[in-house]
């Protein structure tokens, strides 16, 4: 017996493989500090589970309207308003997660053949979703001299006449980057001038340290252009949940509701009333996050640039640093790959190798710090000990 080749196609995250290496030692009475999954740690706020738990309760526990329960279209529509995205209900098409809803955009926008601007490093996913619906990615480098920012030139000489879509994710997973005002018109621009479609994914939209939530979406001519996937799982705490949703133009939400209705029927009906609540109710849990996040961020980026032959940017969203290890790794003979191996078998610290998103990734790691500070403490001392033990001439 053998499955349909079509599964062939299909790549994976790295994050998971690691987690399951980091439970093992784990298991096996080890310590480990996680910084390779991408989940904040603080708890969904109480007022969020308190109306989960009184839909169900209320009998909430039956399908959903497969697009969405309308009162949730339509806050979720609102909310959009504070990246200037003027959207209805109409616009809005509920999965459960933002996941599904990257897979029904790549099924629903890309043509066996298209060509798909996919971020390299970007998160892997998205090389996985193009090619399962017959698209062929074509990565696109970031300015790691701008941080990472989009590098709109080497984009635009990237694109042929099969070119169909472009994937953006801002703020952006690994490496934290977001656009300038100029770049995210430099991009509409781009889209406009070569008829492509925008799949953006925003789904760390609301976690920035510096400049105001945007979205592409906002720019003249771009609303009609644009599939903006989202989700409540890192704004809100709410990874396990399952709540995304995509914003598209109003033509579009009926053939993609048809599309949720083969896969997956309809999303969760009590998990949508906590997302109502996560909306409408008070923001402060989400204000607190931020700025605790920030403060991880400063002690993640002072602690690694600290280490010699380590350099990081420091990321002005999402919850990820990306430091670049090359001159560690050239002079020790590891890859990034089994840099991230032995770091955690030798010293119990889980991070990801840059290469899991992409080529562009060598030479970096990815780590997260959505995590307690003392935490970011711990594995900072082990990670200097590491290069340490490896490289003595590099050690402070
Ligand atoms: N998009 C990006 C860039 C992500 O990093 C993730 C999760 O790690 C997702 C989408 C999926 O989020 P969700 O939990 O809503 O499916």
């Amino acid at each position: 017996m053998r499955s349909a080749s079509r599964l062939d196609e299909l790549g994976t995250e790295q994050a998971y493989v690691v987690l399951d290496a980091a439970r093992q030692l784990e298991a096996a009475g080890h310590q480990v500090v996680h910084l390779e999954i991408g989940e904040p740690d603080m708890p969904t706020p109480p007022h969020v589970v308190e109306a989960g738990v009184r839909a169900l309760r209320d009998g909430l526990t039956r399908y959903a309207v497969a697009a969405g329960v309308p009162e949730l279209r339509d806050a979720i529509a609102h909310s959009l308003a504070t990246r200037g995205v003027r959207a209805t209900a109409e616009n809005v098409v509920v999965t459960p997660g933002a996941k599904p809803m990257l897979f029904c955009a790549a099924l629903a926008l890309i043509e066996p053949g298209d060509e798909v601007l996919t971020p390299d490093p970007g998160f892997p996913i998205y090389e996985s979703v193009v090619r399962f619906a017959g698209g062929e990615p074509v990565y696109y480098p970031l300015d790691e001299g701008r941080d990472f920012a989009p590098h709109v030139q080497a984009m635009a000489e990237r694109v042929t006449a099969r070119t169909r879509v472009v994937i953006l994710n801002l703020p952006h997973n690994p490496t934290g980057a977001v656009a300038t005002a100029p770049d995210l018109a430099a991009l509409a621009e781009l889209a406009q001038r070569h008829d492509l479609w925008v799949i953006s994914d925003e789904v760390y939209g609301r976690i920035r340290y510096e400049g105001r939530c945007d979205s592409i979406a906002a720019l003249p001519g771009m609303a009609s252009r644009t599939l903006i996937v989202d989700g409540f799982s890192k704004t809100y705490s709410m990874t396990g949940w399952r709540l995304g949703y995509g914003v598209m133009p109003a033509w579009l939400s009926a053939p993609m509701t048809t599309l949720v209705i083969n896969n997956v029927s309809c999303t969760a009906t009590f998990v949508q009333y906590a997302g109502l609540a996560a909306l409408t109710g008070p923001q402060d849990a989400v204000v607190r996050m931020v700025a605790g996040l920030k403060a991880k961020r400063d002690l993640l980026v002072r602690g690694l640039t600290a280490i010699d032959g380590i350099s990081c940017a420091t990321p002005a969203g999402a919850f990820y640093c990306f430091p670049d290890i090359g001159r560690v790794l050239e002079q020790t003979g590891l890859t990034c790959d089994s840099f991230a191996e032995r770091l955690l078998a030798e010293r119990g610290v889980a991070v990801l190798a840059g290469t899991a998103f992409g080529p562009a990734g060598a030479g970096h790691l990815r780590l997260c710090y959505a995590t307690d500070l003392g935490l970011i403490e711990r594995a900072l001392e082990r990670i200097c000990a590491f290069v340490g033990s490896r490289v003595p001439a590099l050690a402070r």
